[in-house]
């Protein structure tokens, strides 16, 4: 008896250790593959209502059909969506020649965006949304603007997120979105946001949105200013990046407040918890040379993991 108890107790204690320190198995070779297939030049920058753009829609919904995601919308991964330039906005995206100083003679243009939405469902309706856009900025000049960090990084992410939650099932509901249109003002997030049906329900945004190049491998964890109770699961992980807090606190004049930088802020405004992982703006930011090549690979792999574990510990402490 004596013995089994012993047993019974190493095992115990082997298993909790296990738990509080199991490391993150993810497929590191097609997160890599995923990020360099979002920021080839094919996609073409994946400029918001762009073929490029369309052509990423499609291949987001098919890895979210082949990992095996359910659908949000009965019918579809792809959530469509208008949206309607006019006056100086309508002449940026769609230039007119010879248009009129206070753009009179520019008609209005409605163009199609497309968010792409699937789900896990959890043990509980409350909902972990989380989102990466998968719009960049084109073509500009005729140079590609391939947005790898920003954001294929986020977008490639939601796979390896959702592949793990499959294989490990969370308590909450996880909700996938890959928006639209992040970089003409977060129109995707809040197209989705507004049509979600069950609002009430969502507990947290988690946002990713640059993730994969940082050369003093720091990834920020910003939003816990806001909401405090959200920092001791993401204290103590063990990694090789540096999960920094801050870049949400509009009174720290040292850093730059990132809580409405990005699509995060739908949600905030809404009064929904949220997380926004990211790193400092480097020398690729918005510029053609944000690439495949010039990103962090082991950086991006570990970030990766960090987030997962981040995602689970918060899926355990939520209350
Ligand atoms: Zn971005």
């Amino acid at each position: 008896m004596k013995i089994y108890i012993c047993y019974f107790l190493t095992i115990t204690i082997l298993a909790f250790g296990c738990q509080s320190k199991k490391t993150i198995q993810i497929d590191e070779n097609t997160l890599l593959e995923n990020i360099k297939i979002l920021s080839h030049d094919s996609l073409e920058g994946r400029g918001f209502s762009k073929p490029g753009n369309y052509k990423a829609q499609l291949f987001i919904a098919n890895q979210f059909k082949k990992i095996g995601l359910e659908k949000v919308n009965s019918s579809a991964y792809i959530q469509k969506f208008p949206y309607t330039f006019s006056g100086k906005r309508r002449q940026r995206m769609f230039p007119v020649k010879n248009a009129a100083e206070d753009f009179s003679n520019v008609k209005d243009t409605t163009v199609i965006g497309g968010n792409v939405i699937g789900k896990i469902s959890g043990k509980i309706n409350k909902t972990i949304v989380i989102t990466g856009h998968l719009d960049h900025l084109g073509i500009r000049n005729g140079q590609i603007y391939n947005g790898a960090d920003d954001d294929a990084s986020g977008t490639a992410a939601l796979f390896a997120i959702a592949h793990y939650f499959l294989k490990n099932k969370p308590k909450h509901t996880l909700v996938f979105a890959a928006v639209d249109a992040e970089e003409i003002g977060s129109l995707g997030a809040d197209y989705f946001l507004k049509n979600y049906s069950s609002k009430e329900n969502i507990v947290l945004n988690i946002n990713m949105d640059m993730i994969a190049h940082n050369d003093s491998l720091q990834l920020y964890a910003c939003g816990t200013h806001h909401y405090p109770q959200l920092k001791k699961p993401l204290k103590n992980i063990e990694s090789p990046i540096n999960l920094l807090f801050g870049h949400d606190n509009p009174k720290d004049k040292t850093k730059d407040d990132w809580t409405f930088s990005s699509d995060h802020r739908i949600f905030h405004k809404e009064k929904i918890p949220f997380i926004y992982f990211g790193v400092e703006d480097h020398k690729d930011y918005h510029k053609p040379t944000d690439t495949f090549e010039n990103i962090n690979k082991e950086f991006y792999i570990d970030a990766v993991k960090l987030i997962i574990k981040s995602i689970e510990n918060l899926d355990n402490h939520l209350k």
